[in-house]
């Protein structure tokens, strides 16, 4: 059964978009851990992301490094952290969160709720700002 990230890419599932290239897919998170927590995906359906191809793997963080620069056009902050977790999704995805503290990134953290509106705004002013 595909992944919800495989239908997220299809486009099965709404998401907010931030980018895509042939190889690679960027969205808000849904429960982020704040405002501009993004996900990297590769459109190649594979569970654990030190099985991706060593390319693959390298040119997606190439990918992450352009998303992550945009993102901090939009929000002010220290610097994007970068995660790996993939406990809850079986499709390999690196996490993007701006943060000015380690609690910032912290994954147990209680997530703030985000309208609807505050993600359509985000995942515009985001996206503009992508340059691949
Ligand atoms: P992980 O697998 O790295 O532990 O966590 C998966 C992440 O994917 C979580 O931060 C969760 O909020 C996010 N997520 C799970 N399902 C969806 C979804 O349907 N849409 C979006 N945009 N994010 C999701």
């Amino acid at each position: 059964m595909a992944s919800i990230f495989t239908k997220i890419i299809k486009g099965e599932i709404p998401s907010y978009k931030i980018a895509e290239d042939d190889r690679f897919f960027a969205f808000l998170d849904i429960n982020p851990l704040g405002e501009g927590h993004t996900l990297v995906v590769p459109k190649e359906e594979i569970d654990y992301i030190f099985d991706l191809n060593a390319e693959v793997l390298a040119d997606m963080m190439v990918f992450a490094q352009k998303i992550a620069k945009a993102i901090k056009e939009v929000i002010p902050c220290n610097r994007i952290g970068v995660s790996v977790i993939g406990l809850e999704v079986p499709h390999a995805h690196i996490h993007l969160v701006p943060i000015n503290t380690l609690g910032d990134i912290n994954f147990s953290k209680s997530r703030p709720q985000i309208s609807k509106e505050v993600f359509e705004d985000l995942s515009q002013k985001i996206s503009q700002k992508v340059i691949l």
